[in-house]
């Protein structure tokens, strides 16, 4: 499929304008616009679906491509114990390793370590953890001991400092991650676009940590800046931190914006907070950073939340929901979920949406999927291959009614489709309120379908007149 942004010069664009800003919203904050990274330009608004430890489960790198996917991410944490960043540095990066040409974004390894690993403790010099590998625990013991080695390899005693700062494995269970070590695990493998290691706090989280947290992530934001070594063709990202507290919010984004960046994260949502803080928070940092630069909400997948951010003003979005509730039986679909493990689907011979053109909806019955749903292996694949199209879908349809100036009208019938005849959450009337779209149950019905063959003519001609190609 033919897309303006390639023939964009891969060289004619300096850092600043990396990102072109095609078509802005006249109602909302949305905007679609197109993100040129290494390896691959990229759409936005975007979904990136998650592959942990380097691939997608069940779907192959080349399906991923067939279904649009144009941005994957890698979790630093579990790809820096395995395979390691030496045999990735070897491999020449993790792209080359699972062969894929597209783009990638790496998070840091912070988060993974204080949600999955015991004994966390976050001191100024970085985040110090058990090892999971560790000789003290029998179940994993015999598999012997792994250890983030160091960047020449050469083992170090126990608890000693190197004269650079770099931490090195303290004692014989416990492993440190540093802004320094992130960034040496993530310039070995490679992604387009590296995430800074910050300090991380629940959502849910007030007092004085939240503001620790704050301003210890942006001075870890300088320390990772200077260890980056390869600035040229992976783009640091910062994170705007500073919990559900505006004014904290605000000082991060300040001291961050104190250097130039090619895009901005905002964290520390999505974990238990209220909806109605999440949106705030969402709205009041997009507000605060540079509307020429992508935005990155971290941990959002949710049809209704991506669809809300965008009318906020964010490009960028990742989740391992569509994945991991695909796993579990259930497939995406615009009015919410459907559990295919119900009896109710076991003689239902249509497809899980008749409009979908993803393999699984054009090969297999709903009843055929509820059939199979315990043969994981299979049962996962199919709807996991369902699931990511669904959230390339969607975000294709916000980006082609943006391009016809229709998103209000988008979203509109985006939440009538979802909610139906229930009442559409107050926070959700409440965001979109606030950017100016006032769901009203009269509105015109516009089907996506309409916006999406106006959008078609348009960016035909526009391809047409910018190439000179009919
Ligand atoms: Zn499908």
């Amino acid at each position: 499929m033919r897309r303006a942004g390639l023939s964009l010069a891969s060289n004619a664009m300096t850092s600043a304008d990396k990102f072109t800003i095609i078509e802005g919203c006249s109602v909302s904050k949305a905007r679609t616009g197109l993100l040129q990274l290494s390896h691959y330009v990229i759409e936005t608004p975007m979904f990136m679906p998650v592959g942990t430890k380097g691939c997608m489960k069940g779907v192959l790198p080349e399906q991923l491509e067939e279904l649009d996917v144009q941005i994957i991410l890698g979790n630093t944490y579990h790809l820096g114990l395995k395979p390691g960043p030496e045999l990735l540095r070897k491999a020449g990066g993790l792209h080359k390793f699972m062969n894929w040409k597209r783009g990638m974004l790496t998070d840091s390894g912070g988060f993974q370590m204080v949600s999955l690993l015991k004994l966390t403790e976050i001191t100024e010099e970085g985040v110090q953890f058990e090892s999971p590998y560790s000789s003290s625990n029998p179940s994993t013991a015999s598999k012997g001991r792994k250890k983030w080695k160091s960047s020449t390899g050469t083992e170090k005693a126990p608890g000693s400092p190197r004269a650079d700062g770099e931490a090195v494995v303290p004692s014989k269970d416990l492993m440190m991650l540093t802004p320094e070590k992130s960034m040496e695990i993530q310039n070995a493998i490679g992604a387009d676009i590296m995430m800074q290691l910050d300090d991380v706090v629940s959502s849910t989280t007030t007092g004085p940590r939240v503001e620790e947290a704050m301003d210890r992530s942006i001075r870890w934001l300088k320390r990772c800046g200077k260890a980056h070594s390869r600035a040229d063709e992976q783009f640091l990202f910062p994170i705007v931190q500073g919990g559900l507290n505006m004014t904290l919010r605000e000082r991060s984004v300040s001291g961050i914006l104190e250097d130039e960046y090619t895009g901005y994260a905002i964290g520390g949502l999505s974990g238990g907070e209220a909806k109605n803080d999440f949106w705030k928070v969402v709205d009041a940092s997009t507000t605060l950073l540079p509307k020429s630069k992508p935005r990155y909400v971290m941990g959002v997948g949710y049809a209704e939340d991506l669809v809300v951010c965008c009318a906020l003003g964010a490009d960028m979005f990742d989740c391992v929901f569509p994945t991991r509730t695909a796993r579990f039986g259930c497939a995406l679909v615009d009015a919410g979920q459907l559990n295919l493990r119900l009896k109710q689907y076991a003689s239902d011979h249509t497809p899980i949406d008749p409009t979908c053109k993803c393999l699984t909806c054009q090969r297999y019955t709903r009843s055929y999927l509820h059939h199979i749903v315990t043969d994981i292996p299979t049962a996962a694949r199919l709807m996991s291959i369902h699931n990511i199209a669904y959230q390339m879908n969607l975000m294709r349809r916000i980006r082609n009614s943006l391009r016809v100036n229709r998103f209000p009208e988008f979203v509109t019938q985006f939440m009538q489709n979802r909610y139906g005849d229930k009442e559409i959450p107050s926070w959700i009337t409440d965001a979109l309120t606030s950017v100016g779209i006032v769901l009203t149950r009269d509105t015109q019905a516009v089907s996506s379908d309409s916006i999406d063959s106006q959008s078609d003519r348009k960016k035909r001609s526009a391809d047409g007149e910018e190439t000179g190609e009919q």
